[in-house]
């Protein structure tokens, strides 16, 4: 039987599924890889011959990165460090982001690490992290490894407590679960083959700085409006851009200057107010596709 061909080019391993799918996916196209004809569920995407993209699952990614069957991958930090896998951690997302905490049942007397017992049992789908981080504390406690809904351990007598990741706790309050300890924050991170990145002309590098700045620009907008300039001071100390704003003369009207700066997207609205307030006019916020600062 013939074996499938390998994807060619650069192999950009991404989660087929999971939380982190459709940012992954998503960041990748904003840095400009075109992924027309690309199939749900299909194995990988040939993206004209340079790059390809590999769907895994994201548990599996780190250790694709380390072993070269990928050069690069976005999984979860989180996961990154569970594998132990010696990747370079080349870029921290900004989506996917939670916490791994420890947690004991909201009745627990237990307040913080130092109050449990020796040999307390501790359920987990990260066992490794969290074997690493209780032996650092100098804990000696017993890890009960789960591959998922470790919300319920502790209730039906598994576990004293549990590690597990949480975005925004309501789950855990659900669960009647109260947080005592963080052992990590997670992000989302693009990481790469070590051994690839030291490749002489290797696209990788080129391909990390493009994400980077897609995820520089992400947040950010371009903001251009037409200032009276006996309000100029206050204007530039409001806009104070990213080497501080550009102003130009508007031809034939010298009551007034353009300003033009990059903005915070959750500025926007406040900065907009102030230049009502000081009499701008023709304001302008624009996407910005990519920053290289
Ligand atoms: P999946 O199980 O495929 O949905 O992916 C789980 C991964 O998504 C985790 O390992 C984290 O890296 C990431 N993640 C981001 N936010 C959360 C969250 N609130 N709970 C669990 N995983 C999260």
């Amino acid at each position: 039987m013939d074996s499938a061909p390998a994807p060619p080019g650069l192999r950009i391993a991404i989660p087929s599924k999971g939380r982190l799918a459709e940012d992954s996916l998503a960041l990748l196209k904003r840095t400009g890889l075109r992924l027309g004809g690309y199939e749900e569920r299909r194995l990988y995407a040939n993206l004209g011959g340079k790059y390809s993209i590999i769907f895994a699952r994201a548990e599996d990614i780190p250790i694709f990165v380390q072993d070269g069957v990928a050069d690069a991958g976005i999984t979860g930090y989180d996961l990154v460090m569970e594998s132990s896998a010696k990747v370079e951690v080349a870029l921290r997302l900004n989506f996917g982001k939670c916490r791994l905490i420890a947690a004991v049942p909201e009745s627990s007397p237990i307040q913080s690490v130092a109050d449990l017992r020796p040999g307390a049992r501790v359920a987990t789908a990260f066992p490794n992290l969290t074997g690493r981080f209780f032996s650092g504390s100098g804990k000696a406690v017993e890890v009960v490894p789960l591959s998922g809904a470790t919300e319920i351990a502790p209730h039906i007598g598994i576990a004293d407590l549990i590690t597990d990741l949480v975005e925004t706790g309501s789950t855990l309050k659900t669960n009647r679960l109260r947080p005592i300890e963080t052992l990590l924050e997670s992000s989302a991170v693009f990481i790469a083959n070590r051994e690839r990145l030291k490749g002489d002309g290797d696209p990788l590098p080129e391909l990390i700085a493009a994400v980077e700045s897609v995820m520089n620009a992400s947040e950010k907008r371009y903001l251009m409006a037409n200032v009276p300039r006996k309000a100029l001071d206050e204007a530039r100390a409001l806009v104070p851009g990213v080497s501080g704003p550009t102003i130009m003369n508007i031809m034939g009207n010298d009551g007034m200057v353009a300003i033009h700066a990059v903005v915070g997207e959750a500025e926007v609205n406040g900065i907009i107010t102030v230049l009502k307030r000081l009499g701008a006019t023709g304001i302008l916020i624009l996407p910005i596709e990519r920053m290289v600062v």
